[in-house]
């Protein structure tokens, strides 16, 4: 059930201190993912998602949320839609920058694969600040779709991520 699937991803996932600089505690979901039952473990719990509401269409976020998204997908028998940093799409419906602890970050959206309507589950590995989640919710909203759920693996509470989401519903697997 559920608890066991937490249990086992909890114990799978790694922490690794000080990447990708000195002070950063950074969750690493490769010992996860690589896992066979790890992978079906995090697959359920993050399908689970649709209890907040039903989907159309699963959006992965830039890169790991590929990875997760598309076995999500899979599970629910949807389609992917890949948000991806700037520059690797041919065809972008929509480009969205947001501010990181140095710089900015640009995400855009594939132009021609969300119809306007349609309820999207997104998925990512980690919320942290919530701005790369902010942003993606953006780009679905922007192109006339609406944030089914965003779920997530590993919620951060303390960088207060859900603050940021403006009460787009948010399912998380674990909190650290
Ligand atoms: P944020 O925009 O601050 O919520 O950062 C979220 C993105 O950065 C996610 O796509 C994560 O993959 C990554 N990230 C941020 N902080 C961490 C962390 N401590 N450990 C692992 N990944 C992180």
């Amino acid at each position: 059930g559920p608890e066991a699937d937490r249990a086992l991803v909890a114990d799978l996932l790694r922490a690794v201190p000080d990447f990708p600089k000195p002070g950063i505690r950074f969750w690493d979901l490769t010992t996860v993912l690589a896992d066979a039952r790890g992978l079906a473990a995090t697959t359920r719990l993050l399908g689970a998602s649709l209890a907040d509401g039903p989907a159309d269409v699963v959006v992965g976020i830039e890169a790991r949320g590929f990875l997760l998204g598309a076995a999500v997908a899979q599970e629910l028998g949807l389609g992917i839609v890949p948000v991806r940093k700037q520059g690797k799409l041919p065809a972008v419906a929509a480009s969205r920058s947001y501010e990181l602890e140095y710089g900015s970050a640009t995400l855009e959206l594939p132009a021609g694969v969300l119809e306007p309507g349609a309820r999207a589950l997104l998925v990512d590995d980690v919320l942290a600040t919530g701005g790369t989640a902010e942003a993606a919710c953006g780009l679905v909203e922007e192109s006339g779709a609406t944030v089914a759920s965003l779920a997530v693996v590993l919620e951060l509470p303390e960088l207060d991520g859900r603050g940021r989401l403006a009460g787009r519903p948010l399912h998380t697997v674990l909190q650290r």
